[in-house]
């Protein structure tokens, strides 16, 4: 079995080629072609879980289970808030075929799966991305955002702002502006697609700061007792799930405004995979406000991770 580090993972599989790799998994989910059961979270103390996601694929042949630590604090430590494993198995004879580092393939997954959402939902004609956020999800969606939009501009904000001055040290040569901003709402104003990577677990975008035309893609929140937008934010947007199961139970945003009444169950559209196939409309008209709502889901740690290992092995 393939032991393979993060580092061969992000020599091997770049974000901008992780996109289509991503778009196919999703649309095979939405049309019914994989197996995820509902992942199951166990607190461990402190504040801290431990993530079990198995999941199966007709096409990649690909089985599997990764096993995540999420420790929100680990960045104080310098360590990743998301340490762990997927393990792959080939589903013709039920071997394993490889033990891959699940923190950047959860992190390049990710921000591809949002890349893919950007380009099927956002405007064309997009140029300024806000990034709310600035850890290890931040760093990944700012190549894969520029893989699917002409930008122009790039704003970061973070709860610390130190913080935001780092993430743009370490982006400066980026090709767009890239600047840091004080407040979330100075950085959403004007802005064209919005990511929302934050650990937060009360709203830190506001339905209020909103404007005709943005495409926002909600990821940082992943259970249902976390949000980052408000309801007003929820109501006022073609909302999308990447799996409307997930979504369903474990997406804050949605639950919380299914739960105030400013929403009902028709508010949720369908899945992104949905819209990749073309039998659901994604945007409408320019005007529209469109959510994709982003848990992550098995399938993207599969796709991901056995394109890894198949160009490794080829
Ligand atoms: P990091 O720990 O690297 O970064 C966390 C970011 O969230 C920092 O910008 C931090 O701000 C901010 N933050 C933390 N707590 C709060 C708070 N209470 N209020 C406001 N901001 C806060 O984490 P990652 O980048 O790896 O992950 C970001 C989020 O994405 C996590 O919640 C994670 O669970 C989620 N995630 C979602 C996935 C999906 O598939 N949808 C997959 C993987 C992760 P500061 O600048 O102050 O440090």
């Amino acid at each position: 079995m393939m032991q393979i580090s993060a580092q061969e993972i992000a020599r091997t599989l770049p974000i901008s080629e992780c996109i289509d790799v991503i778009e196919a998994a999703m649309k095979a989910v939405s049309a019914g072609d994989t197996l995820q059961p509902l992942r199951s979270i166990m607190p461990v103390g402190d504040g801290n879980a431990m993530g079990m996601m198995p999941g199966a694929m007709g096409e990649p042949p690909v089985h599997g289970m990764k096993l995540i630590s999420l420790y929100p604090e680990n960045p104080k430590r310098g360590l990743s808030s998301h340490q762990g494993l997927m393990l792959i198995f080939d589903t013709d004879n039920g071997t394993p075929i490889a033990c891959l580092d699940a923190s950047e393939l959860t992190a390049l997954r990710t921000a591809a799966a949002s890349a893919a959402a950007t380009r099927a939902l956002a405007r064309a004609d997009s140029t300024v991305l806000a990034i709310l956020g600035a850890g290890e999800q931040a760093d990944h969606h700012l190549p894969a955002q520029l893989a699917v939009r002409d930008l122009s501009e790039v704003r970061v904000w973070t709860r610390t702002q130190a913080n935001a001055r780092k993430f743009v040290d370490r982006h400066a040569d980026v090709n767009a502006d890239i600047a840091a901003f004080e407040t979330a709402r100075e950085a959403v104003a004007g802005a064209d697609v919005v990511v929302t990577v934050t650990a937060s677990p009360d709203p830190i975008l506001q339905g209020a700061w909103l404007e005709a035309g943005q495409h926002i893609n909600l990821v940082g929140a992943s259970v249902a007792t976390a949000r980052e937008i408000d309801d007003a934010g929820v109501a006022a947007a073609r909302f999308f799930a990447d799996t409307r199961s997930g979504v369903e139970v474990q997406a804050g945003e949605y639950l919380g405004a299914l739960k105030s009444g400013a929403i009902t169950e028709t508010h949720l559209l369908g899945e992104i995979g949905e819209v990749y196939a073309g039998t659901l409309a994604g945007r409408i008209s320019s005007d529209d406000i469109t959510i994709y709502k982003s848990l992550g889901t098995a399938a993207q740690d599969l796709a991901a991770g056995y394109e890894v290992w198949r160009r490794l092995t080829a």
